[in-house]
């Protein structure tokens, strides 16, 4: 069966790459049968702060990945990992080490001035336990020293290293805690992982990682190292190129729906396809189709996305999403509004590319009344365009209140008065909305009622 999982560590918030990491994960494993798993690496205790496991969860959900079980902590596993340590000490895989820092500076001292590329070769390497001082030491691997360390990717292809390139690392420090490199392969294996994709800064960790694995004698997961997310001018994402952190997105505006179909197009594809739902790239998502060159955010293209979603999603999503979206920046909608916004829904959403986009087209419903004129809106009520409206309601008297009947009204009226609809038209949004920026007269005609509409124009007329 195929386990995947998600392992961030605690930074505060979810990043936007690591949201990727994780889409990719969770598409696997929904793609397998399998399960996606969530582990937080809370062994940094100053950052793993209950807030910051918080936000990243709160992403997660924002995001809709849901994760199998239980979360697991890192940090809860310790005694597992020293456990693990000390088997390794006792096969001989592993060994103590008594050099202080002030040696390895020395060492790499020397080292730079022999020109000699070696890292730490520790002289406790093969040292005789009785020779052992009651010293703190340091658990290291005993990496090999000769030949080449090499890794299969899904994406990388084959990797390889000279031994010599690694250090033995060290697992378990001075005071027993043991280091992300042995608690992240430990609960890898004991969490019965199959499957690690990852951003590709952890390409050479996984080198080192399969050491360990080794060493234990443990299967190897299959990798998966995906390139890094960049900004648009293709330098490595940083806040300067925008919203970094999934809550970010939220409060712009753009839907989960269309995050997961933006962020999986990041360093994934398939074919042609740009616009797909979730459960399309679940039944698409393999390792083929992720590429090996940086891919880049591009807000443009998410928006594209996003107006798309908009589109195509079903009504009772949009909904929820709108709600969400309101009280994410502050402005809950009531029961009652919701209800409106219901009904206004199929004629704000067109056009629209953000959740804000609808909101604003549906002010004209969910602002109340007297309503605030704009300046654009003042203008286009003027002398002339009153008559016109006025004469339009008088020709509305009999006629089913439709926004297609409407419009075949005014339609009418244009043609016998040898004027353009838009001399219609935009006057009659002013009139019914006061914003420049509303979703056609006719339709919000419709939505408002006979009597609001004819309310709302006959005060603009008067
Ligand atoms: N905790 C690591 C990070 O947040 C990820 C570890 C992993 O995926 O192996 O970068």
């Amino acid at each position: 069966q195929v386990v995947t999982r998600f392992a961030p560590s605690p930074t505060g918030y979810l990043h936007i790459g690591g949201a990727r990491t994780a889409l990719f994960n969770w598409l696997y494993a929904r793609a397998n049968g399998g399960k996606f798993l969530l582990r937080i690496e809370d062994t940094d205790r100053a950052r793993s702060t209950p807030e910051a496991t918080a936000a990243l969860i709160q992403g997660l959900e924002w995001l809709g990945l849901d994760y199998d079980g239980e979360i697991h902590s890192q940090f809860a596993r310790a005694d597992r990992h020293r456990a693990v340590a000390n088997d390794m000490l006792s096969t001989g895989h592993a060994y103590k080490c008594f050099s202080t820092s002030e040696e390895i500076e020395a060492y790499r001292a020397q080292a730079r001035q022999d020109n000699n590329p070696l890292p730490f070769q520790s002289p406790w390497r093969d040292a005789d336990v009785d020779t052992h001082p009651d010293a703190p030491f340091v658990i290291r691997l005993k990496s090999p020293r000769e030949g080449g360390v090499a890794i299969k990717d899904r994406v990388q292809k084959k990797v390889s290293w000279a031994a010599t390139t690694f250090d033995d690392l060290i697992m378990l420090r001075s005071d027993g805690t043991p280091t992300y490199m042995l608690a992240v392969v430990v609960d890898d294996h004991d969490m019965g992982v199959t499957h690690i994709i990852r951003g590709d800064d952890h390409l050479i960790n996984a080198g080192r990682q399969s050491l360990i694995y080794r060493a234990m004698g443990w299967d190897i997961p299959e990798f998966a190292h995906i390139p890094l997310i960049h900004g648009e001018d293709g330098k490595k994402l940083s806040k300067r190129h925008g919203a970094t952190g999934v809550h970010e997105y939220a409060a712009l505006g753009y839907m989960p729906e269309a995050m997961r179909n933006y962020l999986a197009r990041l360093g994934w594809s398939h074919g042609n396809d740009e616009l797909f739902t979730t459960q399309q790239a679940i039944e698409w998502f393999d390792f083929k189709g992720m590429g090996k060159s940086p891919s880049r955010l591009d807000f443009k293209k998410l928006d594209n996305v996003s107006a798309h979603h908009i589109k195509t999603v079903d009504d009772s999503t949009l909904l929820r999403d709108l709600q969400a979206y309101a009280s994410e920046i502050n402005a809950p909608l009531s029961a009652q509004q919701m209800d409106d916004l219901g009904r206004a829904l199929s004629i704000c959403k067109e056009k629209s590319r953000k959740l804000g986009d609808i909101l604003d087209k549906a002010q004209f419903i969910l602002s109340g009344y007297p309503l605030e004129i704009d300046e654009k809106s003042a203008d286009m009520l003027n002398s002339v365009s009153i008559s016109i409206l006025s004469e339009l309601t008088a020709r509305l008297n009999n006629v089913t209140w439709t926004a297609d009947a409407i419009f075949e009204t005014a339609k009418d009226l244009a043609a016998d008065q040898g004027i353009k609809l838009g001399a219609i038209g935009m006057p009659l949004k002013a009139a019914l909305s006061g914003r420049a920026n509303s979703p056609s007269g006719f339709g919000m005609m419709e939505v408002l009622g006979r009597d609001e509409s004819l309310k709302r124009i006959g005060k603009a007329v008067k």
